[in-house]
């Protein structure tokens, strides 16, 4: 009996997960995501997989795609309570800094976290059941300069260390809670008026979450949309000039970004800054990395009342951005042993590890065969040197170092065992 995997959930294979050593894509990936969040300030936190379902209906609110149709939720054993597998991460970090009091220890808590996240959605390119996000959330700050900090991190993240090319930073405000109550009254009313020239998806938007309709992606809805009244219309003083700092100290970054009137999020807890990066090259799903601010998360899950700001990236998406890394080399070892008998075996084993403990990768075939087949297997690994042990290399205790890059193997020198960890390392230095 044969057993697949779940559709949408993936494994990721070792060729998936990038093929340049020592560190591939999605471990460079991650690698640049611990550096720079350090730089930052912010710690790392890891949060259950499992999450009674009310902590996610209650944050991220009933009427969202995400609760409404997407998460997995099943009974426990016991039968009393519902859980569900994280749709994402903010929920269950806010739970875990409300239930641990944190905000006793430090007024200001910045933590990211990083992992598998469960949507039952269409699957398609760039949209899994099982996928993975980095995110990061800051919780104790109101002020503007938080928001521009995060972008500034975020920017420098994707842009200069990850090289995702062509990528776009996309804001907008959303307000205040009052804000959006007044702007999604207009909105719904000049929606109705429209709603002949509106798909099927954005009908149903109307009337359960209006500000959702503004996402719509089909092309027959965009005139109707681009027209629709803006949001930035119904801010209030403070959140106007909140919206106004954020972007003037971008601007001293030099932080290119484009206000998109538009932007919403699908989460019901957002308010104020709202954000995508968007990067080229994914087709329809774009967007790498997106979030906002979420001032009344942390009270309405009976915690303090203390704003907040977070963010989540799509790994899987990012990491098919990821340009390949010129400094890397690729995988591969870096010396393949071919052994011919039993003592020759013995001799590779001893001198292999020999290499292996003076950091050079080395490997052999233990199921031997001929010298042609084991040497086949050498370029297949993408090995750089071949050494070759027969009788002659065991009896004289020298061996020659075959350069698997060249077009034509040059003649070599013998070296003696003794000395021959270093010279492939001499050689690896000369010729990179
Ligand atoms: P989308 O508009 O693409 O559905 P979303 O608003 O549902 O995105 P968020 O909840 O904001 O997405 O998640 C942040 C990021 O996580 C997205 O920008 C995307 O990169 C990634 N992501 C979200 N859902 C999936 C999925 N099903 N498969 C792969 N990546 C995903
Ligand atoms: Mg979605």
């Amino acid at each position: 009996m044969k057993i697949s995997a779940v559709k949408g959930m993936n494994d990721i294979l070792p060729e998936q997960i990038g093929t340049q050593r020592p560190i591939s894509a999605w471990q460079r990936l991650e690698n640049a995501c611990r550096v720079r969040f350090d730089l930052y300030g912010y710690r790392e936190v890891r949060t259950p997989v499992v999450e009674e379902t009310r902590l996610f209906a209650r944050s991220i609110g009933e009427s969202t795609d995400i609760v409404g149709k997407e998460m997995y939720t099943f009974s426990d054993r016991k039968g009393k309570k519902l859980l569900s597998l994280r749709p994402e991460g903010t929920a269950g970090v806010v739970r875990a800094f409300v239930q641990h009091s944190v905000h006793t220890r430090d007024p200001i808590t910045k933590w990211w976290y990083g992992g598998p996240m469960y949507r039952y959605e269409r699957v398609q390119a760039g949209r899994y059941r099982q996928f993975h996000q980095i995110g990061a959330e800051a919780i104790g700050v109101a002020e503007p300069a938080m928001d521009a900090e995060l972008l500034v991190m975020l920017d420098r993240l994707l842009r200069d260390d990850l090289r995702i090319s062509p990528l776009k930073l996309l804001v907008n405000s959303l307000g205040d809670r009052a804000d959006r109550t007044a702007y999604v009254d207009l909105l719904k009313s000049y929606l109705k008026k429209h709603l002949d020239s509106l798909c099927e998806d954005c009908r149903r938007r109307y009337e359960q979450n209006p500000l959702r309709a503004l996402d719509c992606k089909v092309p027959d809805c965009q005139p109707v949309l681009d027209e629709a009244p803006q949001i930035g219309e119904s801010l209030s003083e403070p959140a106007r000039r909140h919206f106004e700092k954020v972007l003037a100290l971008l601007g001293e970054m030099d932080i290119e970004l484009e206000v998109r009137p538009r932007l919403v999020r699908g989460l019901d807890y957002y308010n104020r800054t709202c954000f995508e990066f968007v990067a080229g090259g994914l087709g329809a799903h774009d967007t790498v990395c997106a979030g906002g601010r979420y001032d009344d998360l942390v009270g309405s899950l009976g915690g303090p009342r203390l704003p907040a700001i977070g963010f989540a990236m799509g790994v899987e998406r990012l990491v098919m951005l990821l340009p390949e890394d010129p400094n890397l080399e690729p995988e591969g070892p870096r010396v393949f042993f071919v052994y011919v008998g039993e003592e020759s075996l013995e001799t590779c084993f001893r001198l292999m590890e020999e290499m292996r403990e003076s950091g050079v990768s080395a490997e052999m075939d233990f199921r031997g065969g001929s010298v042609k087949s084991q040497m086949r297997r050498a370029d297949k690994k993408g090995a750089r040197f071949a050494i070759v042990i027969g009788e002659t290399e065991i009896a004289t205790r020298r061996v020659s170092l075959k350069e698997l890059w060249r077009e034509k193997a040059r003649d070599e020198e013998t070296i003696s065992f003794d000395l021959l960890v270093d010279s492939v390392k001499k050689r690896l230095l000369m010729n990179g």
